[in-house]
């Protein structure tokens, strides 16, 4: 290993470096707020290094450029292996670094994340473009066809709430499609990243290919305003995307997004109940609810909302809440302090504008950021815990009697990343997905996230879409080449 167990270093142009300054930040265990590493603080000199580095590796002739598709395929598809021969220490570092139960990062993170270079690897020999004869002139006059290209430096922010498996999702297309790359983990969550690009070594991507820089928003800031870069995916708050959006405006970037949810549930009163109860309290409780897709807000027609108010609450009560790291935990700590502020400020608000507390809504001890699953009745659309985004174990539910009354009120939700729909009735499941502006929709499940299919937001939940063939235009050119036949 390259690096120590307190003291990481960065990686740009193939080299484990510190920042030139010498600037550092600690990262903490939140069941413990113990220091788990000290990790370098990229400053703008650093941005600058990382960002020539990628663009020199760019270069036409460089060894990534010069690779065989089928060559880059098997190097994306051995970072696949490698994470899963880590799978283990992976997930116990995914756990320590963000909170989250080492039993979710093994069976969803890790082998997702692995599951995402696979996927893409096959993708890296089948970019292509298409023969379009044109069409205003005589045909076999003209030969007229498109080709893909890579887009080129390419800078990738990713959040803390799934720090792996949001780096997977963002470096494997980019490598399918022959970009160079400088990616930004998340401050809170920057361990995984950091050994990724260890194994990402190990498979063979060549130097500067993937350079990965810890830092916070500033150093996100400087790689966003970098005038080497040629486009920004980012994925975290849709507050931080709006300011990406005006930064990269000084040399037309191209950006994608994938940004905030305060995504509906909907339970029909014929559902097979005890399957939506299930699936409704994993849709929100997982991952600590610190999931940008969480089913957040909770429509239940009205005749069976008390059986499945109870039914949750009941499911609420039954996570065990505690240390990422043991076996038995179903739910960690929240990834900091200042994280736990917010949500329990969202308690407090919610209590304050007169919704009911069916559950939780309380810290859990004194020591890490823990607190227990929440859920709120006797909500109504315009208190802030129904408007806005939490990010946390907090569950709104809404009573409804038709779905023009669930239409009107999503009419105002900002956001449009995911729904869900539970019912026996296929009229229903469909009148319901068709109705919800959303980029994904679950029916009778929630969570069933795929590497082959595409997902990201309507409306201020983002721009562009994630995995599938659908992502591999974030990161290509479209080039049309005409000749004219004498
Ligand atoms: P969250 O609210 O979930 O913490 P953020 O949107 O604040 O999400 O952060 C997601 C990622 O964006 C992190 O890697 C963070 O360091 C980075 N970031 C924060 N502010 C900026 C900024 N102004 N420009 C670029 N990146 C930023």
């Amino acid at each position: 290993m390259t690096n120590d167990q307190k003291s990481r270093k960065m990686l740009i142009g193939g080299q484990w470096v510190e920042a030139l300054d010498g600037a550092t930040f600690d990262t903490a265990d939140p069941a413990t707020e113990e220091v788990l590493a000290t990790v370098p603080a990229a400053g703008s000199t650093d941005v600058d290094r990382a960002v020539n580095a990628a663009r020199e590796a760019f270069e036409p002739g460089s060894a990534w450029r010069g690779l065989p598709p089928a060559a880059r395929g098997r190097i994306i598809h051995r970072i696949g292996d490698l994470i899963l021969e880590h799978a283990e220490e992976l997930a116990l570092l995914e756990s320590r670094d963000n909170g989250k139960p080492v039993f979710i990062a093994s069976l969803a993170d890790i082998p997702m994340a692995a599951d995402t270079f696979h996927y893409m690897s096959g993708w890296a020999t089948k970019i292509e473009g298409n023969t379009i004869p044109m069409s205003s002139a005589a045909p076999g006059r003209f030969l007229s066809f498109t080709q893909r290209e890579p887009i080129g430096v390419v800078g990738q922010i990713v959040p803390w709430n799934y720090p792996l498996l949001m780096a997977a999702w963002k470096l494997a297309p980019a490598l399918a499609a022959g970009c160079t790359i400088v990616l930004k983990p998340a401050e809170q969550t920057p361990l995984t990243a950091l050994r990724l690009g260890e194994l990402i070594q190990e498979a063979g991507v060549p130097d500067g290919v993937v350079n990965i820089i810890t830092g916070d928003g500033a150093t996100g800031a400087a790689l966003v305003a970098h005038p080497g870069v040629d486009k920004i995916a980012f994925t975290g708050s849709t507050e931080v995307g709006k300011e990406i959006i005006r930064a990269s405006a000084d040399n037309v970037k191209k950006v994608t997004l994938e940004l905030g949810g305060k995504s509906p549930n909907v339970i029909y009163a014929d559902a097979d109940l005890e399957r939506a109860i299930a699936k409704s309290a994993e849709a929100i409780f997982f991952n600590q609810g610190e999931t940008c897709f969480a089913g957040s807000r909770l429509y239940v027609e009205r005749p069976v909302h008390d059986e499945v108010v109870a039914g949750l609450k009941a499911a609420a009560e039954q996570l065990t809440v505690g240390k990422g790291t043991e076996p038995t935990t179903m739910m960690g700590p929240l990834v900091s302090a200042e994280q736990l502020d917010r949500v329990m400020g969202y308690v407090t608000s919610g209590v304050a504008e007169g919704a009911t507390l069916v559950t939780g809504g309380e810290r859990l001890g004194d020591e890490g950021h823990f607190m227990a699953p929440t859920i709120f009745t006797d909500t109504k659309p315009s208190m802030r815990i129904v408007a806005e985004e939490i990010f946390g174990p907090v569950l709104v539910v809404l009573p409804f009697d038709t779905l023009d009354e669930i239409v009107a009120i999503e009419k105002d939700n900002p956001y449009g990343l995911a729904a869900g729909v539970f019912t026996r009735d296929i009229d229903k499941a469909f009148r319901t997905a068709s109705a919800i502006r959303a980029g994904t929709v679950f029916v009778n499940t929630w969570n069933a996230v795929d590497s082959a299919l595409p997902f990201g937001g309507y409306k201020q939940s983002g721009w562009g879409r994630e995995l599938g063939h659908a992502v591999l235009d974030n990161y290509l050119e479209t080039k049309s080449i005409i000749t004219e036949f004498s």
